[in-house]
């Protein structure tokens, strides 16, 4: 279970990361409202449940929540405030909050309500990403791709290629930065050596070629990796 948290408070955002991966969940922590809507426009749908702090930097809780909405997007929020007016309550829950957590909060209730969005959640989740003719299965995280003899096949992807190939499906077309790649799959890892992504492209890359697309995934000199679906 994938959890997007967006907390700019820096204490209650790692406090809450440490409690929500002790519980098993995987967490992305964003610090910043602009930033949240990037991954929630192109990759929304790898989410259980999103956390939203009210007041944020970018754009608000609130914001994100009515931008999802506007899109008819139905991933449950959860929103942290330290209002407590009724007033805005109300308003948290017109903008498409699911349910809302004054601060200060305990962890085993910010738990417990994270529980019930997702049991929601898992009724409401696309299972799949299409990208092109690659094919993302988020119940048994596998990936097909259509060769090009038109017939499907599942590529054995470590856990590592998975992830990235699913960043980049998430973002097609898109110029990934190898700190935007590192930032995403590697974000925890303090023993982390930078030459990896390099070798892990490599490895992704002769996966796919395997299967005819030796030019899937592209190096912009300087730039980064693109995935493109022009290709496929
Ligand atoms: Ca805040």
């Amino acid at each position: 279970m994938r959890i997007l948290l967006v907390e700019d408070e820096y204490d209650l955002g790692a406090a809450l990361e440490r409690s929500l991966k002790r519980e098993k969940y995987v967490v992305d922590w964003v610090k910043d409202g602009a930033e949240a809507w990037q991954f929630l426009e192109n990759g929304w749908n790898q989410y259980t449940v999103a956390i939203f702090d009210w007041l944020l930097p970018g754009l608000s809780g609130i914001e994100l929540c009515q931008r999802l909405r506007a899109k008819q997007n139905p991933l449950p929020v959860l929103m942290l405030t330290a209002r407590d007016r009724m007033e805005d309550r109300v308003m948290g829950l017109d903008a498409g909050a699911d349910d809302y957590l004054i601060k200060p909060f305990g962890m085993a209730e910010l738990l417990a309500r994270l529980r019930a969005l997702q049991r929601r959640s898992l009724q409401i989740q696309p299972p799949q990403l299409q990208v092109g003719n690659l094919l993302l299965d988020y119940a048994t995280s596998a990936v097909s791709i259509s060769t090009h003899t038109g017939e499907l096949q599942n590529i054995p992807l470590t856990a590592k290629e998975f992830q990235l190939l699913e960043y980049f499906m998430q973002h097609p077309n898109q110029i990934l930065s190898r700190d935007q790649i590192i930032g995403r799959i590697w974000r925890a890892e303090a023993d982390f050596n930078s030459n990896v992504v390099a070798a892990q492209m490599r490895l992704l890359r002769r996966k796919l070629t395997e299967y005819g697309y030796d030019q899937l995934i592209e190096t912009v000199y300087g730039m980064g990796y693109k995935l493109n679906t022009h290709e496929t």
